[in-house]
């Protein structure tokens, strides 16, 4: 009976039940979120690095708790991925992205349109018919396929099941482009880009970082780079944040980027004053 009470003791100990309890009043926060619609999308401009014309958007979300405020995806995704609340929020930001981007272009006359990037989670690829959640929202927003990419991770592609391939296959017969995202970061970085139909390489932020000054990093950046025009992809450096970082890049032929030094994640107003300045 007594060893009983200890373990009993070590259940309630303070500082668990704290962190048991906070976890529960954020999913049932979580919960309400969905219901109330607390989700916002930021847009970060995607631009030619040779030109810094922007030619597309990463739509990355965001949510506005009632009481605590803006809340980072990195803070409440693991969470939604848990109890698949995932699956109605990405379903929102696929929407919700295309709709702005089809807008957007509207207003673009004469101009190539705009891409935008979606981030998919896994949790999304095993309990929902994606190709016709993308199909759905590029129907009604207008938007064409060609305009829309899809990021997926390589955590995404190690865990995939059989059925995660022939989705991929259906989303892109649709006409929309695949993404790797942190591309780099993973352990069998190589394998997923001749298993996978991807169109597109992000290069992950973190050999980005190094590229002016460790010149491990550049060599290993500027590898990545040759290997997607070897293989015809597009290259995409994250979380460019200076002058000299640009410059490698640049110099080492990587066609596009995003980061700080461009643009911070944009709210809608924000970013339509940009792409339309005095409009
Ligand atoms: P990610 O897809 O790798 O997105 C890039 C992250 O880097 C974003 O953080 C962006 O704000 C940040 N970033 C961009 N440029 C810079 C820079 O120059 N310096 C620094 N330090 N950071 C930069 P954010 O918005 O907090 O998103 C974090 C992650 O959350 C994303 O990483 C993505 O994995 C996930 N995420 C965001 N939105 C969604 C979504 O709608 N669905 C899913 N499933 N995941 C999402
Ligand atoms: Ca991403
Ligand atoms: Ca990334
Ligand atoms: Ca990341």
């Amino acid at each position: 009976a007594k060893k009983q009470g200890k373990d009993r003791l070590e259940v309630f100990e303070p500082a668990l039940q704290a962190a048991f309890q906070a976890s529960l009043q954020m999913e049932a926060d979580l919960r309400r979120a969905v219901i109330r619609h607390e989700f916002e999308l930021r847009y970060q401009p995607i631009v030619q690095l040779k030109t810094g014309e922007i030619t597309g958007l990463e739509a990355l979300v965001r949510w506005q708790h009632p009481d605590r405020g803006i809340i980072p995806p990195l803070d409440f995704i693991p969470m939604a991925e848990e109890t698949s609340m995932i699956v109605p929020i990405g379903e929102w930001v696929l929407r919700e992205a295309c709709r702005q981007a089809a807008r957007w272009n509207a207003r673009r006359d004469g101009k190539q349109p705009l891409t935008v990037s979606v981030n998919i989670s896994a949790v999304q690829l095993d309990q929902t018919d994606l190709p016709r959640v993308v199909a759905a929202a590029l129907a009604s927003s207008g938007l064409p396929a060609a305009c829309l990419v899809i990021e997926l991770t390589e955590s995404l592609l190690v865990h995939h099941r059989v059925s995660t391939l022939q989705q991929l296959e259906e989303i892109k017969d649709l006409g929309v482009r695949l993404a790797i995202d942190d591309f780099g970061t993973g352990y069998s970085s190589l394998a997923y880009l001749r298993r996978f139909p991807v169109d597109i390489i992000k290069i992950d932020k973190s050999f980005v970082d190094d590229v002016g000054d460790v010149p491990a990093a550049a060599a290993l950046t500027l590898g990545i780079i040759q290997l997607g025009q070897a293989l015809n992809l597009s290259t995409i450096a994250e979380g460019i944040e200076d002058a000299g970082q640009l410059s490698e890049l640049t110099d080492g032929n990587c066609e596009l980027g995003q980061g700080y030094y461009f643009a911070e994640p944009l709210n809608d107003k924000a970013l339509g004053e940009l792409l339309f300045p005095g409009s």
